[in-house]
């Protein structure tokens, strides 16, 4: 698996050649805020290293989805969503919606979250 990909937004995000508000910095994963905010906390938590989707990194078997769950409820704790509740959601494949073929938790928290999504 490749550890970078030099066209991926996320690699670039992650490189800090492209601008991001960071709200956390792991020694493998980092955490930013949706350009695009769906809730009122939304962050997007993704791997350093370069992994297309939630199926690829699992299959990696590195822990990395594990550590992405354990932020996620650190990053809603810090944004005051932890109690009430929160969605971390992987959209994985085109289908589902995704958009940005780098790994990417979404964290959405702070006002009610309806089911099932569109
Ligand atoms: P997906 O649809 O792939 O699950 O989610 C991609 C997310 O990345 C979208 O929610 C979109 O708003 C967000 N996004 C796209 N481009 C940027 C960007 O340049 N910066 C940030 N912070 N978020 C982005």
């Amino acid at each position: 698996m490749a550890v970078s990909e030099p066209d991926c937004l996320f690699c670039k995000i992650a490189a800090g050649k492209v601008p991001a508000d960071i709200v956390r910095e792991g020694e493998r994963t980092l955490a930013f805020r949706d350009i695009n905010p769906q809730a009122p906390v939304h962050v997007l938590i993704i791997p350093r290293d370069h992994y297309p989707t939630a199926a690829a990194a699992g299959a990696a078997g590195e822990g990395l989805l594990d550590e992405i769950a354990r932020e996620a409820h650190e990053i809603a704790e810090a944004g005051g969503v932890a109690e009430g509740g929160y969605r971390l959601v992987f959209n994985t494949g085109a289908d589902a919606g995704q958009t940005v073929f780098h790994l990417h938790g979404h964290v959405l928290g702070g006002r009610g979250l309806e089911w099932p999504p569109g």
